[in-house]
């Protein structure tokens, strides 16, 4: 593989006894759209700003292409940063805005016309150059934000929040547009959120982080689809804890046996091949039926529509309540309160977790 574009060693950073990064290890390859994701607090902006220069590390290193940029100030460092509020200067109009990171590196006036018009255009706002950031939309005004980070072409774009000001319509709106941005740009994007589906919907890679460290990485079906630990398991989507216990390996899986049943499972690496486990089963991978064809029996308790899908809280004597998420426009069981019902997975649908 190529040299990363960025890598961070063994970050460590303290706020008095309080440890925000805690010995975190991270590469970013150059042109991919990576989101640092976890919840508030988990260590994420402190992350972005040591990158980005902004925060001075307690220990650890940050490398940029192979060289060393830890005590390089920030503007030294190629990089561009979009915060959460759009940080415009209010007395410069939307042109001088864009153009400011060009001006300070003397740019002459004809390339800096120019680059701003291109830029401008990349964030479909070419019509609003004279305006005074006062006259847009907090959307125009992130947007210009956006053109401004990327005017001077840095390597990587860090971008912390950027979205979260914004309701929830224009978000989804302007999630697509970044996408559809980085594609174009091919510049190397790190993204900052605590937005779960924002998390999935736009990156390449994904890095779940709580309490400074990471819990894991990688693409966004990969972690959905096989967490390694409780937290991923129920951070990243919804998911039902079965608590079982593990018998052993048969080939590639893992054998659990849970109310009186006995099944295949999925396993990572690291997870008890014996003894007590911990397993996730995600809500829309269990089927439903009626008492009898499926192997465990239980009574509907609870039943929330969500439009496109059905979510149904499945009361089991020894399992305890389980979630089954079910699409309303199909034709199977339809559950009612008070219902018996039978459920049921298919092999390897549960993941047995590290931190049973
Ligand atoms: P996140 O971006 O995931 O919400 P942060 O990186 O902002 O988390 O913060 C991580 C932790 O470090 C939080 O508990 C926060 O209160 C603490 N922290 C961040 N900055 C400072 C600071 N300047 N002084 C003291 N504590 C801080």
């Amino acid at each position: 593989m190529s040299e990363p574009i960025l890598s961070v060693r063994q970050a460590i950073k303290t706020y008095g006894d309080f440890r925000a990064l805690d010995a975190v290890n991270l590469d970013i390859r150059e042109g991919e759209f990576l989101t640092l994701l976890g919840p508030s607090g988990s260590g994420k902006s402190t992350l972005l700003s040591a990158i980005a220069g902004f925060t001075a590390l307690d220990s650890g290193v940050v490398h940029a292409k192979g060289d060393d940029i830890t005590r390089l100030p920030p503007e030294k460092r190629g990089l561009a940063m979009v915060f959460q509020g759009y940080a415009l200067f209010p007395t410069m109009s939307v042109a001088e805005n864009v153009g400011y990171p060009l001006r300070v590196r003397k740019w002459s006036k004809a390339a800096i016309r120019e680059r701003v018009t291109e830029c401008l255009d990349l964030v479909q706002m070419g019509q609003f150059a004279d305006r005074m950031p006062q006259q847009l939309s907090g959307g125009q005004q992130q947007r210009i934000a956006l053109a401004r980070a990327l005017s001077f072409k840095p390597d990587v774009l860090l971008l912390d929040e950027p979205l979260s000001a914004l309701d929830k319509q224009l978000r989804a709106d302007l999630q697509w547009e970044l996408k559809a941005l980085h594609e174009r740009l091919g510049v190397t994007f790190i993204y900052v959120t605590h937005d779960q589906d924002e998390a999935l919907s736009m990156s390449d890679r994904i890095v779940i982080l709580k309490d400074g460290a990471i819990q894991q990485e990688g693409a966004p079906n990969e972690l959905y689809d096989w967490p390694r630990t409780r937290f991923v398991a129920n951070f990243l989507g919804k998911s039902n804890c079965i608590e079982a216990r593990m018998t052993g390996r048969d080939g590639d899986h893992l054998i659990a046996e849970a109310a009186g049943h006995r099944f295949a499972v999925h396993a990572g690496t690291g997870v008890a091949e014996t003894g007590k486990g911990c397993l996730a089963l995600r809500p829309e991978r269990i089927r439903l039926g009626l008492p009898g064809d499926e192997p465990f029996t239980g009574r509907v308790k609870q039943i929330s529509y969500l439009g496109e899908r059905c979510q149904v809280l499945v009361d089991h004597d020894v399992l305890g309540e389980v979630l089954v998420s079910q699409p309303t426009w199909h034709s199977g069981v339809r559950p009612e309160p008070r219902m018996d019902v039978s459920f049921g997975w298919d092999a390897k649908a549960c993941v047995a977790l590290v931190d049973a």
